[in-house]
Parts: structure tokens; sequence; C-alpha cells
């Protein structure tokens, strides 16, 4: 079966074996060793944050990333502008209001970009707000938010950029200081092509040693997780073993082909491919191609066809397509173009697509 839904992915046949690889304690020192070793890699998937933000990793789905990310450094004193055009976004703000952290919420149509104007007018009204969340790819919609933008905006407003890159980490730009990035949450088993069960947030150095506050949870407090695997190499809790060895594996073939600009290319020419096809159908997209980040895109079911006839006609030829969310449930048909998907792969689901959204 190949998953085109957005996470978890199609694995690899290395990355699936390494999920067998052995039995090992979470703590033994093999265990702290690789843990110390996946977080430097971690880091190093981007120029701009080695040596500058460090990893912690932790064993949950990437929504625990994010919210340990906003539990842990999202501030009680002053406020967080969550800026949110889809479910993802939105949920920032659910997870600010369960840990009672001062957030406002700058809620867009989910078709729409972040309005510049209004995230800087919101800014400026409220000194306050010290700190702004966002999504970078919005899964909703596939909608790759303009992070040059926002991120130039928090750098010269001096704001602290929260992000959720779950969907984007490891195949689209991520900037650091340019960004003026405090935190950013992600998870193995998206653009990283791991196993579900690990994932990782990481946070400039100094926000690491900067003061402690209340995460208001004892899970999710990422600054026990750092003083813990950056000290002896040991997690408070008991890791997902088999997930950070199948994350080993899947770090090792990304750097083995190229980093992130080379998957974010392999992802696009993917796009394009099916792209072609669906055009030729008259199958249209939700958003405007260029809207699009490499990662997912979305395209209106045409009049006439159910989400759920397509999704079981696609399913029998071998294909996991996804639906809309929410107010897109009935309207969208989603394809993600991550995980191990070959030529032929991709030959077959254009052919799948055109049997069951061509002429009948
Ligand atoms: C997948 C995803 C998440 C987290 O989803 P989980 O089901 O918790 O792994 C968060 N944000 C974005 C943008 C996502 O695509």
């Amino acid at each position: 079966m190949i998953l085109l839904n957005p996470g978890p992915v199609t694995l690899s046949p290395a990355v699936r074996a390494a999920l067998g690889r052995a039995d090992w304690c979470h703590r033994e020192p093999e265990f702290a060793t690789l843990t110390r070793d996946l977080n430097r890699r971690l880091a190093a998937t981007y120029r701009e944050l080695d040596g500058a933000y460090e990893s912690v990793l932790m064993t949950s789905s990437g929504s625990g990333a994010v919210e340990a990310m906003l539990a842990s450094f999202a501030p009680d004193e002053t406020g967080t502008l969550v800026v949110a055009n889809g479910v993802y976004g939105e949920r920032m703000a659910r997870m600010l209001a369960a840990h009672r952290k001062p957030h406002r919420l700058l809620g867009q149509e989910w078709t729409a970009a972040p309005d510049l104007a209004a995230i800087r007018a919101a800014l400026a009204a409220d000194a306050g707000l010290t700190h702004l969340a966002v999504v970078h790819h919005e899964t909703t919609t596939g909608r790759l938010n303009d992070l040059e933008a926002i991120g130039a905006l928090c750098r010269e407003r001096g704001v602290a950029l929260l992000l959720d890159a779950v969907s984007s980490f490891g195949a689209e730009r991520i900037a650091g200081a340019d960004w003026n990035l405090e935190a950013v949450a992600a998870t193995a088993n998206k653009c990283l092509h791991g196993a579900p069960g690990a994932a990782f947030v990481l946070a400039r150095n100094e926000a690491w040693r900067g003061p402690a506050r209340a995460a208001g949870s004892l899970y999710l407090d990422l600054r026990g997780y750092y003083a813990a695997q950056h000290g002896e190499g040991y997690s408070p809790f008991t890791q997902a073993v088999p997930a950070f060895f199948a994350l080993d594996q899947a770090l090792a073939e990304l750097a083995a082909s190229g980093g992130w600009a080379a998957r974010r290319a392999q992802y696009l020419a993917r796009a394009e491919r099916v792209q072609g096809m669906l055009d030729g159908l008259g199958v249209r997209t939700l958003l405007p191609v260029a809207d699009y980040g490499s990662v997912l895109r979305s395209y209106r079911l045409p009049a006439g066809t159910a989400y759920a006839a397509l999704h079981d006609r696609l399913k029998r030829a071998g294909f996991v397509i996804y639906a809309g969310q929410g107010q897109l449930a009935s309207a969208v048909f989603r394809l993600a173009f991550m995980g191990e998907i070959g030529g032929p792969d991709l030959d077959r689901l254009c052919t799948a697509l055109a049997r069951a959204l061509g002429p009948a």
C-alpha cells in the first residue's frame, strides 16, 4: 500500500527493517549515545540551525511536540499571537488555552494566506504580544505560509517565533536568526520518512538555558528532557525505541539523498507529474498552484464525485488518499507526496486517478 496521506508515510525497506533492529533498554548507555547522535543530526538538517539550536526528542505524535513547545516556551506573563489559517494553527490556540497561557488568535479563512498587515497591526497594538505562533506548512490546504515575510516581521519587532514545522521539517527551508526563531516542533514520520512515535523540538541554545517556566505539565516540560538528554543522554520517560532506530536510518537516507533541498525537489517533481494528469482531467486545485509547498496539494472534488467512493476506489488500486478536514470535508481531496514512492508507483497512481476521475 502506498500512503498519500500526510503522515505516517510509506517507509523505505531499510527504515522498516530498522524498526526491528534490536531490543534495547532506554536506560543503557547505547541508547543515550543514539539519542545524543539523533539530536545532533536533527539540528544539522539545516545549516542555519546547526550550532545555534539544540534538539530534544520525545515519544509522541507531532501534536505532542507542538504542545510541549508551547507549554515550555510560550510566555505566562506576556502573550502569544497565534496566526491561524487552518486546523493546525487553530489547534495551537486550543493548546495555549488548555495551558491557560495568554494569547490572541488571529484567525483567517482557511484558503487565505496570513494577512501580514493584520499581523503587523496586532503586534503594534499590543506590546504585550512578545511571541508569535504559526504553522509553516498548513496541511489543511497545503499552503506554505510565507515565513520569509512573517519571520522578517518577527525579527524586525523582536518577537519570538514558535513554529509548527511538523509537515515541513526536512523538505522546506527553515531559517533561524533571520526569522527570530525561538523554537520549532516536528516529527519523525512526515518529511523525514521515519516511523510514528518519535517527535522533537529544536530551540535556540539560549532559550534552553533561559529562566525555567512552569510548563504546566510534567510530561511536556521540555527543559526536563533537555537536562536529561544533554546531560547523561537519558530521557525522563520511556522512549519509543524502535521509532528512534527508524529515525536513525531515515536521517541517514535523507543525508545520502542530498538533504532537505533535494527532498523538496523530489516532492515537487511528484506533485508536478500528478498535476499534469489532473489538469488533463479538468480537476482543479483548491489554492493557486504557486501557493502550495512541496509536500501536499488539495484538489476540488469534481461535481458528482463523492470522497468516500474516490477513496475506496484508489485504495483498491493500492493507494491511501486523504479527505478534507472540517469545512472542507465534502469539497476537497488531498494527496501528500512524502515517503518511499517510486516512479512505477507514480505511474500506477496516475492510471488509477485517471480511471477514477476521468470520463466514464
Ligand atoms: C500532522 C501535523 C501535526 C500533528 O499531527 P499528529 O497527528 O499529532 O502527528 C501538526 N501540525 C501539522 C502542520 C501537521 O501536518
